[in-house]
């Protein structure tokens, strides 16, 4: 068999997806490699193909228990002999999965990385004769990685003792530092590396301003009945109301956050996993590991701490291809809340990279230019020009030309000591309240701006921050300095616009206009097959005590909704749908199918 005749009929998809075909090749030849690929990229075809195609046993190392038990259940879906050993097997299990990896049957183990390390266990795997071992998650194996675990730092011993055995590590996250040390801690100075885009085209990322989270969140999540999502906040506490506050309106959600025991995160979890909760507000302590493809929205309601953070929790959304959103309320309370936080740090090299991380984010979200150009630009691509599928494209939002106003707030701000915070600045331009700094009412500028609102007074001078004119000085109670930039706009006449408060209200102005990636509830008919088809996959999932993706996947259902089969054949036509599946669901969806009217 060929890998593509294996993608077609085991798994039912009809191409390879960039760099997939080129990794397996690789991988068949023989040649040790690094792959490292954004999450939802499709790494584990790039195990599993040369699994079921060679002769000999693979070896997948991964540390996630709920994962490994995903995948064991997925590859047996689709038809393929796969198994684990971990902490959770019980030793019937370890018994029945030792004879079928003596007996040649078995073509996929899944290990622990305690277990693989294990005293005798290496010996053990070379009598089911091992030819591919592929580790999972290898940035675990960095110091420079974010999840450094040091039992997954000796996997390069394993690899001494089965020699002959090809080795691929894949990674979703490894700079170019960790991308080293990997191929360093397995010995293998050399190994060719992999890496495909940090594009995700298929994530529509929207920034609005936070105004009233509570409802803004309540409407998104009302205007999208049904779908997934995770709405990441600062504090547990926030979950935990947000949660409620959803409840209440109606929303299937539960709250995560690594202050609650053990068993209820694994029971949101999984209930998470199979539909019966339909969204989810965390801490960041929820995400590693969950591997649900047909996450449809990531709201932040909070200000993530990096691009990184960002891009690693929006990443979460869309792993099956389709639609999906990434939302991110944004307040500048949050920039001066995580700054306050960065300067208590003690470390001055971890205080620098910090505050760089969180100006580069800062960059992406309220400059008001193409966020996607500039998540890759940050990732080291070299892409220009705009992606069609982020709000700042989509929807691009006139400027306000305020050069007179800015240098009004600038003038201020300098002649009355810049000892005025944010407020403090906003009121004076509009001769608010009792002037808080002596002297301040003989200035020309003092209450200029005395016709301006208090919301777009307050959005201004917060832009002038955003956009570097003024800096918020924390241990002086915020107030606002001078910067270099600002002196270009009060010598040099520098001009300055800014994206208007009033335009940029509501949630719901970029998620309703269309754009390049198609609408998956465009057409009324395939979405009526669609619901059928969800319907019966819940009944099939809750019967076999399964995840409901691991029966099929909603891209296969969408697939399968528009095409419509009306024989087996044409079944197997619909991506996501191998060999395996056609002969066990196949009557039970064409029957569903048949009963549409
Ligand atoms: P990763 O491990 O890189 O995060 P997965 O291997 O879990 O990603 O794949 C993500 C999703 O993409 C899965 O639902 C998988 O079935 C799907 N997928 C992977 N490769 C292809 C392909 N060539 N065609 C269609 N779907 C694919
Ligand atoms: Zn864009």
């Amino acid at each position: 068999m060929t890998p593509i005749q294996a993608l077609r009929e085991i798994w039912g998809f009809p191409e390879f997806r960039e760099p997939q075909a080129e990794i397996i090749e690789a991988v068949l030849a023989g040649e040790n490699a690094l792959v490292v690929m954004p999450t939802g990229g499709g790494k584990s075809l790039c195990y599993q193909v040369p699994a079921v195609i060679q002769k000999g046993l693979t070896v997948v190392v991964s540390p996630l228990l709920a994962l490994m038990r995903d995948q064991v259940t997925a590859l047996r879906q689709n038809g393929v002999m796969a198994a684990a050993i971990n902490s959770s097997s019980s030793t019937e299990e370890v018994i029945e999965t030792r004879r079928l990896a003596l007996a040649g049957e078995l073509k996929l183990l899944y290990v622990s990385p305690e277990r693989l390390l294990s005293y005798g266990f290496v010996d053990e795997l070379r009598a089911y004769s091992p030819v591919l071992l592929a580790i999972d998650e290898a940035h675990c194996m960095s110091q420079w990685g974010p999840d450094f675990r040091p039992e997954y730092a000796r996997l390069g011993e394993v690899r001494d003792k089965l020699p002959g055995v090809t080795t691929l590590a894949l990674t979703a996250t490894a700079d170019p530092a960790t991308q080293v040390d990997i191929r360093h801690r397995l010995g293998l100075p050399d190994a060719r590396t992999f890496i495909a885009g940090f594009d995700r085209p298929n994530i529509r990322y929207t920034v609005v301003p936070r105004l009233e989270p509570m409802r803004q969140i309540a409407q998104y999540i009302n205007a999208r009945p049904g779908q997934s999502g995770i709405v990441y906040c600062l504090s547990r506490k926030k979950t935990e109301d947000l949660a409620e506050s959803l409840r209440s309106v109606g929303v299937k959600a539960q709250c995560y956050h690594a202050g609650l025991p053990a068993a209820v995160r694994e029971r949101t979890q999984d209930e998470f996993l199979n539909g019966d909760i339909h969204v989810i507000t965390a801490t960041i302590a929820f995400g590693m590991g969950i591997d649900k493809p047909d996450v449809r929205f990531v709201i932040h309601r909070d200000l993530p701490k990096s691009v990184e953070a960002y891009y690693q929790e929006t990443g979460r959304a869309g792993r099956d291809g389709l639609p999906a959103e990434g939302l991110l309320l944004f307040s500048l309370s949050d920039v001066i809340q995580i700054k306050k936080m960065i300067a208590e740090t003690t470390d001055a090299v971890v205080r620098d990279i910090e505050s760089a991380k969180l100006d580069a984010l800062i960059e992406i979200v309220a400059s008001g230019n193409c966020r996607r150009t500039a998540l890759r630009a940050y990732f080291g691509e070299s892409v220009t020009g705009n992606c069609g599928n982020c709000d700042a494209c989509l929807s691009p939002q006139p400027r306000e030309d305020i050069t007179e106003f800015a240098r009004d707030a600038l003038m201020l701000a300098y002649r009355t000591g810049q000892k005025a915070a944010v407020y403090g600045l906003a009121d004076m331009l509009r001769a608010h309240g009792r002037p808080r700094i002596e002297g301040a009412t003989e200035h020309p500028e003092y209450g200029k701006w005395a016709s301006l609102s208090e919301v777009d007074t307050l959005h201004r001078v917060r832009q002038l921050v955003l956009l570097g004119y003024l800096r918020v000085d924390l241990p002086q109670h915020g107030a606002l300095k001078l910067t270099p930039p600002s002196r270009a706009v009060l010598r040099e006449g520098k001009a300055v616009s800014v994206v208007p408060y009033q335009t940029r209200k509501t949630v719901e102005t970029q998620a309703s206009r269309k754009s390049k990636v198609a609408d998956f509830t465009s057409d009324p008919s395939t979405d009526e097959a669609f619901a059928a088809l969800r319907a019966w996959r819940k009944l099939e999932s809750t019967e076999q005590g399964v995840a409901a993706f691991l029966i099929f996947g909603d891209a296969a259902l969408r697939s399968i909704a528009a095409r419509r089969p009306q024989n087996r054949d044409e079944l197997l036509e619909c991506s996501g749908v191998g060999a395996a599946k056609a002969e066990r669901y196949g009557t039970a969806v064409l029957e569903v199918i048949r009963d549409l009217p």
